[in-house]
């Protein structure tokens, strides 16, 4: 690992002021950077660790949970204001192991870069890593890889659970940069790949998050989130799904649907969920759901069986709701 300097910030102020310099960055629990930095795959002049911001809160107020960003996942999934939110805590506790949970933050979770590992993967080409030399995922093994939102540049999947589900709850990320507070919806937050994979997020350099506000989902309404993987455990989601679905009298009022393991970043199925909303839960909507979830998905020599399972797995989240 190469040589760097640590500064530890009082304040988010203070955090934005020292993370200035190009190639400083934020370290919260460090599970994912300092395995970055060890691998060679990130070389960073200076770290900014967060740990003594008071950015650790989980507050509930107002019909929404606000959780800060260094809030750790155990803390936050045994908290009882999110306990309101049940795909919150399921897909919190189905990431990573109990030990990295106790360390992982809720900002850094966010943030952790892909598992593609061309990309973690030094001596490897890879365009988001070294952007132009190329993306050998394309006709290389591609198992883990994106079925929807790729580009000829990249098919890297956004490998956050916790993104999924904040994504199927419509929550905001806030943040602080030296030009002041922002709001950013999660829908916004993550980004295509496009002609610029090294690009992933709304966020500018040296910009922190300070917290994630998550709207608490109204009465009768159901939530869930199921992850599929290669072992039970401590694994990475090959396909994961999560609902949040209101009925009336058996009709689907509102369905917000997202996905993890199929997309370049947390996706959001806007035609899935027009194929639920006014109809019966029945097995039939579920199979148009899903084929319209998968319209343009573009599968690949690996991972085309994930078109059949992703469908697979709305059908049973959501007939697990009827
Ligand atoms: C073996 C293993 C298995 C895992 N399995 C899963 C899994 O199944 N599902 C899953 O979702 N995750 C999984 N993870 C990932 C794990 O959840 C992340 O490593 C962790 O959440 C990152 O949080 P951290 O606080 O350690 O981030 P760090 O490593 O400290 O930081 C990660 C990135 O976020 C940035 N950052 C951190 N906080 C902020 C902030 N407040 N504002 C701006 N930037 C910030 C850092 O600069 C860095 O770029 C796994 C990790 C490991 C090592
Ligand atoms: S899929 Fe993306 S992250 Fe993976 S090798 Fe290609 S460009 Fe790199």
């Amino acid at each position: 690992m190469r040589d760097f300097a640590y500064a530890r910030a009082a304040g988010p102020e203070e955090a934005v002021r020292l993370a200035g310099p190009p190639h400083a960055r934020f370290v919260a629990g460090g599970t994912d950077l300092l395995n970055l930095m060890k691998d060679g795959v990130q070389e960073h002049d200076l770290l900014v660790d967060l740990n003594a911001l008071d950015l650790a809160e989980v507050d509930a107020s107002q019909g929404r949970v606000r959780i800060g960003a260094t809030a750790r996942m155990s803390d936050v999934a045994a908290d009882p204001a999110v306990t309101a939110v049940p795909v919150l805590v399921e897909a919190l506790l189905a990431g990573a192991s109990p030990q990295i949970r106790n360390m992982a933050s809720i900002g850094g979770n966010l943030l952790q870069r892909t598992r593609c590992w061309y990309f973690r993967d030094a001596t490897m080409p890879c365009n988001k890593r070294v952007p132009g030399s190329g993306c050998p995922a394309l006709d290389g093994v591609n198992r883990w890889h994106a079925v929807l939102g790729g580009s000829e540049h990249c098919i890297a999947v956004h490998p956050s659970d916790l993104a999924v589900a904040l994504t199927a709850l419509g929550a905001t990320v806030n943040t602080l940069h030296g030009d002041g507070e922002r709001r950013i919806p999660v829908a916004e937050f993550y980004l295509q790949p496009g002609s610029t994979p090294d690009r992933e997020t709304a966020l500018r350099p040296g910009e922190l998050i300070t917290s994630v506000d998550v709207p608490v989902p109204g009465p009768g309404t159901r939530s869930r989130y199921l992850k599929l993987r290669d072992r039970a455990t401590f694994e990475f989601a090959v396909v994961s799904v999560a609902a949040v679905v209101r009925l009336a009298g058996g009709v689907v009022q509102e369905a917000r649907l997202a996905f993890g393991g199929i997309g370049t970043r947390p996706w959001r199925s806007p035609e899935a969920e027009q194929a639920l909303v006014g109809r019966p839960l029945t097995a039939a909507t579920t199979q148009a759901a899903g084929r319209a979830l998968v319209r343009d998905a573009v599968p690949r020599r690996h991972n085309a069986f994930k078109v059949d399972l992703v469908q697979r797995a709305l059908a049973d989240v959501l007939g697990g709701m009827r």
